[in-house]
């Protein structure tokens, strides 16, 4: 089978300046979407004033975002050579962290893989937040570089919540130095391209990369992150849409507490002055997520947790704008800036397939949070011992496995019932988000962050299963105002019948 550019694998993100552009087979469902994003050049007619550094306008905000830098990490990596013509056990497509984390397991097992990406050495350009529990589970403490005791959200101007669970910036150099460097001791091989097709026979896989060579493997694994480059989609596709701005910026002061980071802030006073973006903001609200490494230096990221079609980029911007005014916020320099468009639920993948997948390419994104990293990186010892076993069982027998076959097993493992069905509740926690504006959503975050620590943090970092989750969705039912009540009841029927259905077609 040949798969190339095919329809509902249908739009790219492209790193660093995470352009966003529509590919050839682009669905009329998904452009309605997409028309909606234009990244355009940083770069304004604005001129910054030199003491007021912020005005309630992003372009004076954008004047300040240096020319993207590229950095890449100091290695010297062992290239793939494809005049040896070998067939390797498994190429992963996609140096992302979950591609690597799962090239980096298999290899430990002595079976040959090859790792494909663009910009192998490239330090991965996202700021990676998590929970620091998330990350201790899987022995990666030393991959954070700053923790926070607590988080705070702000559901309104007169009421906080206090989140006692430590939060976390992963130290993304670290942490991609710690993958290479276990891929070089294993023996994995690099190549440095893109890849455009796969074209699959019975045994064996061939990847046709831009740059003219074609590398054969047993198994390939589609770690393309949102591209979904290899993975196919047999439905539509037609998720909802985190949308949000970041700066790590050095600021003359902020009134955030450094000991804190800022989950959520979903007060609107910043846009009293503005009527008409306020009530934009009350219609679809966006958030402050703050992480203040200093009384000076802070990472700012204004984002619209969820929204279908996604909100612009240039709505986002304008309302960071005007809330960093507000909070008296004058940003002297910006060390970098991300543009963040993260598709959230949506249907899975063709299970089983050829191609394997992991991470975004593999419906793996949190449908109600937008948060991956952790949950890609738990799963990525699941894959590997899945791929470990099907590769060595077929190893060891006399009579050929097909690809086909090996691939089935594998992808059994990655989405299991159990994990179907908690992604069927997540879709269900997006649904009803989409259809909440401001003050339905302060309400449920209310509500959510009342919970017994064990829902909450079950929720969010994918721990709570469907058993749990139905308990879970009680509780919060229960903590909820009567006002959310009525809400959930009338904004939530519809997404409980569609998930009751999905539940009950989606058997083993
Ligand atoms: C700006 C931003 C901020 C984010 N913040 C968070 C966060 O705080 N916490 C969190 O949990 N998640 C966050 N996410 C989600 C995040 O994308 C994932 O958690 C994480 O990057 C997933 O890793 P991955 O390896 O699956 O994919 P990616 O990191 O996207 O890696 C995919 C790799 O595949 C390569 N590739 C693509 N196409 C091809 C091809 N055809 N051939 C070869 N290589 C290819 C790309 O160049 C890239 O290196 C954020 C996302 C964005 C965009």
């Amino acid at each position: 089978m040949d798969t190339f550019l095919r329809t509902y694998n249908s739009f790219e993100f492209l790193h660093p300046s995470n352009k966003f552009a529509g590919n050839l087979n682009q669905l009329n469902q998904s452009k309605s979407q997409f028309q909606d994003f234009k990244f355009g050049p940083k770069k304004s007619q604005f001129k910054l004033g030199q003491k007021d550094c912020v005005k309630a306008s992003s372009s004076a905000l954008l004047e300040l975002v240096p020319e993207i830098k590229k950095e890449n990490l100091d290695f010297d990596l062992p290239m793939y050579d494809p005049s040896r013509n070998v067939v390797v056990d498994l190429v992963v497509v996609g140096g992302g962290p979950s591609g690597l984390a799962v090239a980096q397991q298999v290899s430990e097992a002595g079976l040959t893989v090859c790792s494909i990406d663009p910009s192998p050495k490239l330090i991965w350009p996202n700021n990676y937040g998590v929970w620091v529990d998330e990350f201790e589970a899987m022995d990666l403490l030393d991959c954070l570089d700053t923790t926070w005791s607590s988080a705070v959200v702000y559901i309104d101007e007169k009421s906080t919540k206090s989140l006692n669970r430590p939060y976390a910036r992963v130290n993304r150099k670290q942490l991609k130095t710690k993958m290479l460097q276990k891929c070089i001791a294993n023996g994995v091989k690099f190549h440095q391209a893109k890849v455009i097709k796969v074209i699959h026979e019975e045994l064996k896989s061939l990847l046709i990369c831009n740059d003219g060579v074609t590398i054969q493997a047993t198994l390939v694994l589609d770690a393309t992150g949102f591209s979904r480059s290899l993975v196919q989609y047999d439905k539509p596709y037609n998720p909802g849409y985190q949308v949000a701005y970041g700066i790590l910026a050095e600021v003359e002061e902020h009134p955030f507490d450094v000991d804190k980071m800022l989950f959520m802030d979903w007060r609107d006073s910043h846009l009293d002055q503005n009527l008409e973006i306020k009530a934009r903001n009350s219609r679809i609200p966006t958030f402050l997520y703050a992480m203040p490494f200093s009384s000076t230096r802070i990472f700012l990221e204004e984002t619209s947790l969820v929204a279908r079609p996604g909100l612009k980029m240039e709505d986002i911007q304008e309302r960071m704008a005007y809330r960093l005014k507000h909070l008296g916020i004058k940003v002297k320099s910006i060390e970098e800036d991300e543009r963040c468009v993260i598709p959230m639920g949506g249907p899975l993948p063709v299970l089983p397939q050829r191609v394997l997948g992991i991470g975004g390419t593999a419906g793996m994104v949190h449908p109600s949070t937008g948060y991956m990293v952790a949950r890609t990186l738990a799963a990525a010892p699941i894959v590997a011992k899945s791929i470990i076993r099907y590769l060595n069982n077929e190893k060891s027998m006399v009579a050929d496995v097909t690809g086909d076959d090996l691939a089935a097993g594998i992808w059994r493992e990655l989405w299991p019932i159990e994990r179907r069905r908690q992604r069927e509740f997540f879709c269900f926690g997006m649904d009803i988000l989409l259809k909440l504006d401001l003050e339905g959503t302060r309400r449920f975050f209310d509500a959510f962050f009342d919970l017994e620590p064990r829902y909450w943090h079950g929720f969010l970092s994918s721990r709570l299963f469907l058993p749990e989750l139905v308990t879970f969705g009680l509780s919060l039912f229960g903590h909820a105002s009567n006002t959310c009540r009525v809400e959930i009841m009338a904004k939530g029927t519809l997404p409980l019948a569609t998930m009751i259905g999905n539940l009950v077609r989606d058997r083993e």
